[in-house]
């Protein structure tokens, strides 16, 4: 006891200069809190505020969802039973069946124009895919790949924009499913004129949670493909301003494709 006294005693001096340092670092520390909550009102309302925008983001979109952009990604699914244009259940309806009449009509302009152009296009398309049928490819895929590499290129049952009666894939004239830079610079340019998009472009995963898919077109109306191309705008999420990208963690987070319309 003695000896600490008597340190304490003999590093008085040593002592004051840290004392007085102390009380500086705890005056700084008191004017930094003051000026935070002066002069950051924004640490206090920032969350209201971006509640706010989040709100309006969700209550007025970009653009008024009509049904011919109904979006059906990975965050907005349909139900098992949706077949709104009476598809066949049991295969990818290759004749065009199940499709929307407008969607119809817009596949077949756009495949005589593509083969006028040269490209080897079949007329049949993989068209619309009913929930119990893409059940069926999606296990398929999953056997062959496992689940995560599955889940980048074939939607799960209830998540296919095939199963909208509004999107396609082409089909080469040898049965493959197209992929060559040519024919995907010419959609690029021309889909729009029979009211087609690409749906899933190249390098836009993040937006449409797949790969790039140059085969599958969705119809979307000429007058909205002819602002997209125009406007440059690759998705539909993003003409939307409806969230894609990968599936929600929790599938009860996920909205209904139909409820989004307006
Ligand atoms: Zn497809």
């Amino acid at each position: 006891m003695i000896l600490e006294t008597g340190e304490l005693f003999m590093n008085n001096k040593r002592l004051i200069p840290i004392l007085t340092l102390i009380i500086f670092l705890g005056v700084l520390a008191g004017v930094f809190t003051h000026m935070k909550n002066n002069h950051n009102p924004d640490a206090h309302t920032s969350k209201s505020k971006s509640q706010v925008k989040n709100a309006i983001t969700n209550s007025s979109h970009k653009t008024k969802i009509t049904p011919e952009l109904m979006v059906v990604n990975k965050k907005h699914p349909l139900t098992s039973d949706y077949n709104p244009y009476n598809g066949s259940t049991t295969d990818n309806n290759p004749s065009g069946s199940g499709l929307s009449p407008a969607t119809n009509q817009a596949k077949t302009a756009l495949i005589q124009a593509m083969q006028k152009a040269g490209f080897k296009i079949s007329e049949n398309v993989s068209g619309y895919r009913s929930y119990r049928y893409q059940t069926i490819l999606y296990q398929n895929y999953v056997q062959q790949h496992g689940q995560a590499e599955a889940d980048t290129f074939s939607a799960r049952p209830g998540y296919s924009e095939h199963q909208s009666g509004l999107a396609f894939d082409l089909i080469g004239a040898n049965g493959d499913l197209p992929t060559d830079d040519q024919m995907y610079q010419w959609l690029q340019n021309h889909a729009h004129n029979f009211g087609l998009i690409i749906r899933f472009p190249r390098g836009s995963n993040a937006s449409t949670g797949y790969m790039g898919e140059e085969w599958h077109m969705r119809y979307v109306g000429k007058a909205n493909a002819t602002k997209m191309h125009q406007q440059h705008i690759a998705t539909l999420e993003e003409f939307t301003g409806l969230p894609g990208g990968d599936y929600n963690q929790d599938s009860k987070q996920d909205i209904p494709a139909i409820s989004e319309i307006d």
